[in-house]
């Protein structure tokens, strides 16, 4: 027998609808190229995306159609989020930081018909315009008054577009399951791989990640993604936050900058923020350094990379803000993970505590899953067995955009594996212990290279660790840290290799360190281990 309950659809439009009429008056503070102090409210916000959704209407564009974005957080950017899947087309959310080739295979392969742009990024656009021949056209998200001279082709100004426009608008009713958005790994191996969101799985992904375990948002937060809106759609926060009315802060074009976002945390009273390490590293150094203290933040919530329990440390005691690990990925919209104290733990040493917080966490409900060896078998949540980590849910994708099956993300059994090895404990706590590619296979057995690093990592006098494995004629592979110093602090090759006594098994300790200028990165800040392999292939180990 079915149930006798309304089929309506989860739409990103009656996200807008929804906090327009419920939220109208809560503020979205924006720093933007063109004004340092932007303010309005929802019910602004809402207005102008309709007028965006009539213009976008009238350029003879289809329903699933390409648009892209290539812009830092700020209102402007939020308005295209709606305006544009609001109205039936794809967000495709462009990282400004990847290579030109990059850029130019992306923009060809997603098949972009418009970009809407930052000012800053019209150089950008200019060097490759001539290699991305299929857009039509270039919209900049500014007003007349800031509008750049360019050697672009139909180039329209954002501001005088929509102001000729209506602010009301039916939207469309789309089916829940047409694509909304669309956002690309980053591509560290191979080609960059589309991964094509929908309206559904939005809005679940959306309704997961606010609850209490979760990111724990409400109308009563003021909420400062640091995590770009290129980036896996700011972890989802322009959905999350516009659901439960949460006040927004966004940095624009300062968002690596330590002072910026302490004194934007401190005046607009964000009590959540959320963002890779390397930007807290930056804005921890400034408050230690300016002496200044995060006054109102409660919570951050980490991911992207591993969290060190220096870090989680520190703002605990010197600033009294919780740190709630993430884990994720693009292909998981990209919430798998968040790290909140379970019912029986409460008991734990302040000490123990800490150790809980270095792991990834607890899965939301929605992603399931497993670790597997390399045959397959499943192996138990112990917190000592690891495996390769595979998910599946509602919000995962079930293939990458024009691709069909051909990347073999997918077990037979429709599982995604996630390239990721983990380790999953009794509680259901799940701790990263190594990219697939980056596991150091020492001897039989395998190590790992995340553990290691942050280990080193929370050395006083290290700013940045790496470890790679490299061929050892005994042992197959061995670990060599590398590490950047922290500005003004030394330390030598034999106080590093003494810091691991009693951390880590002794079997595990690297072989070797070597100290370097900077560590190389991909375009979301990760540490490109594969460049850093190629730096060291010639490396050899001392006897
Ligand atoms: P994002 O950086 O937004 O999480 P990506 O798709 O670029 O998304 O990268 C996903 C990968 O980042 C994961 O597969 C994992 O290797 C790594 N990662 C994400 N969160 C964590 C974490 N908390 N600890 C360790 N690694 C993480």
């Amino acid at each position: 027998m079915q149930g006798l309950m309304m089929d309506a659809p989860l739409l990103i439009s009656s996200l807008a609808e929804h906090a327009a009429k419920n939220h109208g008056d809560r503020e979205i503070m924006s720093i933007t190229v063109d004004n340092p102090q932007h303010r309005y409210t929802f019910k602004d916000c809402f207005s102008r995306v309709k007028q965006l959704a009539n213009a976008l209407d009238k350029m003879g564009l289809e329903h699933g159609d390409r648009i892209a974005t290539m812009a830092w957080n700020d209102y402007r950017h939020l308005e295209c989020y709606y305006g544009i899947s609001g109205a039936g087309y794809i967000c495709h959310t462009i990282n400004p930081r990847l290579f030109p080739e990059q850029l130019i295979f992306i923009i060809n392969h997603a098949e972009d018909r418009w970009i809407l742009t930052d000012v800053m990024f019209v150089p950008l656009l200019e060097a490759i315009a001539d290699k991305i021949v299929g857009v039509e056209g270039f919209i900049v998200m500014t007003d007349e008054a800031h509008m750049p001279e360019t050697a672009l082709k139909n180039v329209l100004c954002y501001e005088t577009l929509i102001a000729k426009e209506a602010s009301d608008y039916d939207w469309p009713e789309l089916d829940e399951r047409s694509a909304s958005a669309l956002c690309y790994t980053s591509g560290t191996t191979g080609d960059p791989k589309g991964v094509l969101y929908d309206h559904r799985s939005t809005i679940l992904h959306a309704y997961a990640s606010v609850v209490p375990d979760a990111l724990n948002m409400s109308s009563q937060d003021c909420v400062l993604p640091v995590v770009p809106l290129f980036h896996v759609n700011s972890w989802g926060t322009p959905y999350s936050a516009v659901m439960v009315g949460a006040k927004i802060v966004y940095p624009g074009p300062k968002m690596g900058d330590g002072e910026t976002l302490c004194d934007l945390m401190n005046a607009e009273e964000v009590t959540l923020a959320l963002g890779v390490p390397t930007v807290w590293l930056a804005l921890l150094q400034y408050t230690e350094k300016a002496g200044k203290r995060l006054e109102s933040l409660q919570r951050t919530v980490i991911g992207g990379a591993a969290v060190t329990r220096s870090m989680i440390k520190e703002f605990r005691d010197k600033h009294d803000v919780e740190v709630r690990q993430g884990w994720g990925m693009t292909e998981m919209s990209p919430l798998g993970t968040c790290n909140s104290i379970k019912a029986g733990l409460e008991s734990l040493s302040d000490d123990e505590r800490l150790d809980l917080a270095t792991k990834a966490g607890r899965g939301l409900f929605g992603v399931q899953m497993r670790i597997v060896d390399d045959d397959g078998n499943k192996l138990p949540w112990d917190g000592e067995a690891y495996g390769a980590l595979q998910v599946r849910g509602p919000w995962v994708c079930s293939d990458y955009f024009k691709l069909e099956g051909s990347a073999g993300a997918h077990t037979d059994d429709g599982w995604f594996d996630t390239g990721d090895v983990a380790t999953i404990d009794a509680e259901g706590y799940m701790a990263i212990t190594d990219r697939t590619k980056d596991v150091i296979k020492s001897g039989g057995e395998w190590i790992s290279s995340i553990e290691l690093e942050n280990v080193a990592m929370d050395h006083p006098a290290v700013a940045e660790a790496a470890v790679i494995g490299l061929a050892h004629p005994k042992w197959t592979e061995r670990p060599l840290l590398v590490v950047v110093k922290a500005e003004g602090q030394d330390v030598g090759k034999e106080e590093m290799l003494a810091w691991y006594q009693g951390k880590v098994a002794t079997w595990c300790v690297p072989n070797d360190v070597v100290y370097v200028d900077e560590l190389p990165h991909t375009a979301t800040g990760k540490v490109k281990k594969i460049e850093l392999r190629r730096q060291f292939a010639d490396y050899q180990f001392p006897n």
